[in-house]
């Protein structure tokens, strides 16, 4: 058990020190497999990491290739400057970092930038393994019946 909170980043209580009631509640949903209730197509992931949007490399229009930005539908200029998220998809900036300020994931794709939002990414973490365990239990279910 152990191994678990230290690989999750998590400490034991020290003497007087109170849980966190996030984290019981979060234990307990993930226990029952309820994390996929919880938030989803309901509310908005939080906005992206101050850092993740600083960092978002800026890529210089070369060719408008039936190039358009998703946001604002308009075609790109050559020579103009865009943003590039980790998914390879291209947004003006100004069209960009506002959505960004507002919700973590691409316009198109939903790829997710990280977060300062510590809840939301132990709960990013979680759909992480818990996919992660799907995943193991097809293997060990396909190794056995196949
Ligand atoms: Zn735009
Ligand atoms: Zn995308």
């Amino acid at each position: 058990m152990s191994d678990y909170f230290t690989e999750m980043g998590w400490s034991p209580l020290s003497d007087g020190e109170a849980p966190n009631h996030l984290i019981d509640m979060a234990r307990f949903l993930r226990d029952f497999g309820m994390w996929d209730l919880v938030g989803q197509d309901t509310e908005l992931p939080p906005p992206a990491s101050k850092d993740a949007v600083a960092n978002l490399p800026e890529i210089k229009i070369e060719s408008n290739e039936n190039k358009q930005c998703p946001v604002c539908l308009k075609e790109f200029e050559i020579g103009n400057k865009a943003k590039s998220m980790p998914c390879q998809h291209v947004f003006h900036q100004e069209c960009i970092i506002p959505w960004l300020e507002k919700t973590n994931s691409c316009p198109l794709c939903r790829y997710e930038l990280p977060t300062d939002d510590e809840d939301y990414e132990m709960y990013r973490k979680e759909k992480k393994r818990a996919v992660e365990r799907e995943k193991d239990l097809e293997s060990l279910h396909n190794s056995m019946f196949m």
